[in-house]
């Protein structure tokens, strides 16, 4: 099939979704502050992973004031884990603007809703679809491998002018009516029938009979994407420090990779004992007891950090860290998940 085609997708899909739509939380009520919430945290994050996340978010900040006014903390405690933290900031500062220029409400044009923070064309349009039941496409790498696939288009699903093409094309083909559900049952076949990795499940599939690449036999080699460019390696030392049933944390610098939030001292590069018992020195600490840890990897989008770790009971505190316990930790210090590996090596 070819673009000018999709409306052809149209009854088939929204049947399809009638039947085997997830049941899923967001899809319970879909306000619009509910539907923004979830598909911010699904951005980068599965649908199983996100699912505790949002019950949890939804019962301590139900709405946009309470958003706009949690403290920075309990913010970050609630996105803990997620990773992409910046996604949690730009939820609260949109808030505050909601607050400010929409009177506490959710905005209720494209406009209004793309110009907010953190949101970009394929929120938008998912929020106005799904929320206000507007025609407006959400295009992401699911929609675009979906669209790809049906219309057997081998051009680098990447390139603005093919993503350009496909929100053009989908827009105008948005039924007058269930506009939420038609961006849904997309979203939906791309997650469940014709998946990113493996074989798509093409014996499943409701659009069968219209897809180019099924028909031949090309569907494993769409969509076309760029190779992307390897993650940049980076070794690091943490050292788990403990003094009187206390462990030494710092807070990271704002605006930076998990600006303002809580971390294990580290230094770069894979220390030896030697340097880890000089490095502890320059920080005016004498360890009673220095053993090495596990090591582990955290894989951020560009970039891999290969961490070693040590554990060093210290008979002083006094330095520039944060001594807190591992309760306090827990409650009160929002720490990213790459640190938070360390945590059950304190115990
Ligand atoms: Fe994807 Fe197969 Fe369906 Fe085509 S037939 S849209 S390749 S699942």
């Amino acid at each position: 099939m070819t673009l000018a085609e999709l409306p052809q997708l149209v009854a088939p899909l929204l049947d399809w979704y009638g039947q085997n739509a997830r049941m899923l939380p967001w899809r319970e009520n879909t306000d619009p502050y509910r539907v923004w919430v979830s598909e911010i945290m699904l951005q980068q994050t599965r649908v199983e992973a996100a699912k505790p996340y949002y019950d949890r978010f939804m019962q301590t900040l139900p709405g946009i004031s309470l958003l706009a006014g949690a403290p920075e903390a309990q913010l970050m405690k609630l996105w803990e884990g997620l990773g992409y933290y910046t996604r949690a900031r730009n939820l609260q500062k949109a808030a505050q603007i909601m607050v400010e220029k929409h009177g506490g409400q959710f905005p209720r044009t494209y406009e209004e809703i793309l110009a907010l923070p953190g949101i970009g064309g394929y929120t938008a349009g998912a929020i106005c679809s799904i929320a206000l039941g507007k025609p407006t496409p959400a295009v992401d790498g699911n929609v675009l491998r979906v669209i790809s696939r049906l219309t057997g288009d081998n051009r680098d699903i990447a390139l603005p002018v093919v993503k350009g093409a496909v929100t053009e094309a989908l827009a105008a083909a948005y039924p007058a009516r269930h506009c939420g559900d038609f961006t849904q049952s997309l979203m939906e076949l791309g997650a469940l029938v014709c998946v990113p990795n493996g074989i798509p499940k093409c014996g499943e599939c409701p659009l069968q009979s219209l897809c180019t690449a099924y028909r031949e036999g090309n569907q494993q080699n769409l969509p076309n994407k760029a190779k992307k460019k390897p993650r940049n390696k980076i070794n690091m030392t943490v050292l788990l420090l403990r003094c009187n049933g206390r462990v030494a944390v710092r807070q990271r610098e704002s605006g930076g990779l998990l600006g303002g939030l809580w971390e294990f001292p580290h230094v770069a590069g894979r220390l030896t004992q030697a340097e880890v018992q000089k490095q502890l020195a320059d920080w005016g600490l004498a360890p009673q007891s220095l053993i090495p840890g596990q090591t582990k990897k955290h894989i951020f989008t560009h970039l891999e950090w290969d961490m070693m770790c040590f554990l060093a009971d210290c008979g002083n505190a006094d330095n520039d860290f944060c001594w807190v316990t591992p309760a306090a930790l827990q409650k009160d210090f929002p720490m990213p998940t790459a640190f938070g590996k360390f945590v059950l090596q304190l115990k």
